[in-house]
This record gives structure tokens, sequence and C-alpha cells, in this order.
């Protein structure tokens, strides 16, 4: 019958306590038509709820390539990659749902310079969300004004400072209510007397419980923030642990290399 049947089989695998908010079984991604060398090579990585990982390596290793391959910016040539565990990689998946559930955010300050700051960051739930203009400016000022952004809000781009249009970025990916944020080396293009004020905003959401994969050059910031450091290396993750173990005492010849040139 059925009903026993079902009793008995170890469902409990799959519950929510297991799932993952992120899996990455076995990427792998190749650029061009003809079969180059690959940029991922077989990325395992899973992400528990309010962890936050960092993404270490050199220039080339992969990581903005596993990070645009998460939000489906770019096509997994090989593997699978699971949001609560759902396959987003599947052919047949709604990417621009998915996606939603995942914010973004580069290096380069990826606001539209012809829109206030507002309209920036209500863009997404207005078009996409259908959310009535009044509730989106709503939430965009609660998140604005916990920013320090409040009275920016009718700015354009241009009138903000590095930092500050960063933090308006940061708002912009926060006003979905993401799952998981990525943050591709958010602070590399800032000049030094603004990297704090980003990196702070990115602490406060790591306190708040965001579950986060994380790209950074600052190793004191991957120090400060990390649950977990990955080491990538010509598309593998070659070395992993807490921060202290990976940052202090690697076990690598090249990650030790890596983090020698970084001083
Ligand atoms: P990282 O972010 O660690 O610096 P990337 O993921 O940007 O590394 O790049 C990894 C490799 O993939 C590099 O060799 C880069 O040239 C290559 N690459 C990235 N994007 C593309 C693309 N759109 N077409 C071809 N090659 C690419
Ligand atoms: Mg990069």
């Amino acid at each position: 019958p059925r009903e026993s049947a079902s009793r008995s089989t170890p469902a409990a695998s799959a519950g929510p306590s297991t799932t993952h908010v992120l899996e990455c079984r076995d990427v792998w991604k190749t650029f061009g038509r003809r079969p180059g060398t690959p940029v991922l090579r077989g990325i395992d990585l899973d992400v528990a709820e309010h962890e936050v990982v960092v993404l270490i390596g050199a220039s080339g290793s992969g990581k903005s390539t596993l990070l645009r391959c998460v939000n489906l910016l770019e096509q997994v040539s090989d593997g699978t990659i699971r949001l609560d565990g759902e396959e987003i990689t599947d052919p047949r998946a709604d990417a621009d749902r998915h996606r939603q559930r995942i914010g973004l955010v580069f290096q380069s300050f990826n606001l539209f310079p012809h829109l206030s700051v507002l309209d920036n960051v209500t863009l997404a739930p207005r078009r996409v969300h259908r959310r009535a203009r009044g509730e989106a400016e709503q939430a965009a000022m609660e998140l604005l004004t916990r920013v320090g952004l409040a009275d920016k809000a009718r700015e354009y781009p241009d009138r903000l400072s590095g930092g500050q249009q960063q933090r308006a970025a940061i708002v912009r990916a926060l006003i979905n209510s993401p799952r998981l944020m990525l943050f591709d080396e958010v602070t590399s293009a800032l000049d030094p007397e603004l990297v704090g004020e980003v990196l702070a905003l990115v602490g406060d959401l790591k306190q708040d419980g965001m579950t986060m994969v994380i790209a950074t050059h600052e190793m004191g910031f991957a120090r400060r923030v990390a649950d977990r450091v990955c080491f990538l290396d010509r598309g593998v993750i070659l070395e992993q642990g807490p921060p202290e173990q990976v940052l202090d005492d690697p076990v690598e010849p090249r990650t030790r290399q890596f983090l020698r040139r970084l001083v």
C-alpha cells in the first residue's frame, strides 16, 4: 500500500534542514563554439542558509564566470545548479523567475544614469513583479534609509559618490528579497576611502542572516565576513575552509603563492 511505503522511505534526506540554498554540482563552463580550455572545471559548491562563502583566486581563475553561471547570465556547459533544491540550470526552467531570487552586484556600478536612485531601485519590482508604484517606493525608501541614502533618493547616479552608487546598487538587488546575494569585486572600482562603507553594508547583510557568495581581493574583509573561503585556481576549487585556515595556514602551494603575491 502506497501510504506505508511512503512512510518507510527515507524522505527526510530531502527535508528542509538538509537542502542548501545553493548547490553547484560538477559545473563546467567552456566559452566559444569550438571546445577550448574550460574556464570552470567541475565546480562543486554548496552554500547553506545564512552562510557566507568568499571566493578568492587570481584574476582569470573563474570567479566571475561562476557567479554569472549561478545568476544564469551564462549557461553552464555541464553540471547542475540548484536554488533551494530546484534545478535552475534545467533548460526548461524559467530563468527570469530564478534570477529574481538571486541578487547580483558587480564591480562597476550598474545604475541606469537617466533614472533617479529611487527609480533605479523600484524598476524591477514595478516592471517584473507588477508591484504598485507606491508600495515599491515605500519598500525602496525603507531600504535606502537603512543604508543612509534616503536623502539621495531623488538624485541621479552621477550626483552620488562611487560608494553611494554601489550602496544604491546593493539596495536595488535587495528590493526583491533575494534568497541569495552574489557580490563580484564590488569595491575594486572604488577610491580607497569609499571601500569601507560598502564593505560595512555587506557586513550588515551578514548580520541579518543573508546567504551570500562574494568574490573579493580584500583579504581583510574576507577574513571578517567569510564563514568559508574557497580558493579558485584555473577553474577548480583547489582549497576551502574557514578563513583562518585558508588564509593563514593554506595546505596547497598554489594558495600560498597567491596569498604571498598579495602582500
Ligand atoms: P576572474 O573573475 O576570476 O578574474 P573570470 O571568470 O572573469 O575570472 O575569467 C575566467 C576566464 O574566462 C578568463 O580566462 C577569461 O578570459 C575567460 N572569459 C570570461 N568571460 C568570457 C567570455 N564571455 N568569452 C570568452 N572568455 C571568457
Ligand atoms: Mg572577476
